[in-house]
């Protein structure tokens, strides 16, 4: 008899640890609390970022989440950009570091090119032009549409795999071999709780004895004219400060005390500024990183105007429109581990903490987590 496995949550990492289990040869139920998918994983940029991953483990299981970010989205036939990214720099310090990058990457092996102001004209008009001092472009980042991939991947894993998603389904308890979700009580081999930020309803005590905080980013969608294309997705120089990545380039506390002394607000509400655009041209825009346990449900309209100022130093955007504001919420580690993996009751499995990489990582982790248990 096959095997059987639950996967409690369907978010970007219940999916992909679905899609593990299924090839393993395991009969997998998605039970989620909603009717749909509606937590961080359709509320992000799309942005599969392995430029973002240090070299080594994490670069690869970045490379491998985006191939097979490819082969679903040929599957179902779902758009997907291989866009690239552009990290753009408007001073000495950052050009500095982007520099830096370039000769580190090009040593690891990445396919990444500097750019003049010039050649960025060219391709890419929509970036200012001036003060840019030039640009580092990446080819390995895709861009996925949030608001629709989690969505086509459980279609897909429905209908090419055999999962069977159950959806309004509260997972209320979970012991070795069972779930109980209202008078419901279903059983399996292997049980896998993928339930994103709400971590501490099935395992209070884990959860607070973890090294994990939980971060609330606003978001911002917009549209240009006409839906003028901006060809790849464009990072401003704050982002330097945020991807573990970038912090081996010797120069980064140069430009980090720079930017405190200089635009203080912007680190103390976790700013950095990137856009990524989507099939039809609306573009998102973000975010900020404010971190804690409960938070202000409301979104701080100084921060979406903090945002779109920085927006306005690097991108042409004086006329893009806004169409929609958000919020969303992730669990990160706070000891540098880039995910959570463990086994707090026999053959019951908790895979969380992600951090603002789910998307970039979930597949490749859960391929390599779950052949470690079955
Ligand atoms: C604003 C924002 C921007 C981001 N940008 C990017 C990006 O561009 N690239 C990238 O790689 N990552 C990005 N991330 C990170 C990425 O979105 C997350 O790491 C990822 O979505 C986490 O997925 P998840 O499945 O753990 O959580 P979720 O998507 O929140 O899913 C958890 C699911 O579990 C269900 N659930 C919880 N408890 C129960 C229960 N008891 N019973 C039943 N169901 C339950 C919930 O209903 C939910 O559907 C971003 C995150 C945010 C918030």
């Amino acid at each position: 008899m096959k095997k059987s496995a639950i996967v409690v949550g369907a978010g970007i990492v219940g999916l992909a640890t679905a899609r593990a289990l299924t090839n393993n040869g395991f009969n997998v139920t998605v039970l989620d609390k909603t009717q749909r998918a509606v937590g961080a994983s359709i509320r992000n940029f799309g942005m599969v970022w392995p430029i973002g991953q240090p070299d080594g483990e994490l670069y690869q299981l970045a490379k491998k989440s985006s191939q097979i970010w490819r082969d679903i989205s040929n599957s179902v036939g779902m758009w997907y950009n291989q866009s690239g990214s552009l990290h753009v720099a408007y001073s000495s310090e950052e050009w500095i570091i982007l520099n830096e990058l370039f000769a580190q990457f090009e040593k690891e092996g990445r396919p990444i090119t500097l750019l003049t102001p010039s050649q960025i004209s060219i391709k890419y008009p929509l970036v200012k032009q001036n003060n840019l001092y030039g640009g580092l472009f990446s080819a390995d980042e895709m861009i996925v549409d949030p608001r629709i991939a989690v969505a086509n991947v459980s279609d897909f894993l429905e209908s090419f795999s055999g999962v069977q998603f159950l959806w309004n389904h509260t997972v209320q308890e979970v012991g070795t071999g069972f779930v109980k979700s209202g008078n419901k009580l279903l059983k399996a081999d292997k049980i896998v709780i993928c339930s994103g930020q709400d971590i501490e309803t099935l395992f209070p005590e884990t959860f607070i004895s973890l090294p994990i905080v939980k971060c609330k980013l606003q978001m911002i969608r917009m549209s240009a004219p006409n839906n003028k294309l901006i060809g790849t997705s464009v990072c401003g120089g704050l982002s330097l400060l945020h991807y573990t990545s970038f912090k081996s380039a010797p120069s980064l506390d140069l430009l980090r005390n720079k930017l405190i002394c200089e635009i203080p607000d912007y680190i103390k509400y976790g700013i950095h500024v990137m856009v990524s655009q989507h099939e039809f041209g609306d573009l998102t825009v973000g975010d900020s990183h404010e971190y804690g346990y409960t938070f202000d449900p409301f979104d701080h309209h100084n921060v979406n105007e903090l945002i779109l100022n920085y927006l306005n130093s690097f991108m042409n955007a004086s006329n893009w429109e806004i169409s929609s504001t958000w919020n969303g919420v992730y669990p990160k580690m706070t000891d540098g581990s880039s995910w959570y993996f463990n086994e707090p009751i026999d053959d019951v499995y908790l895979l969380n903490g992600l951090g603002g990489a789910g998307m970039t990582l979930s597949f490749g982790v859960a391929e390599k987590l779950i052949d470690k248990i079955i």
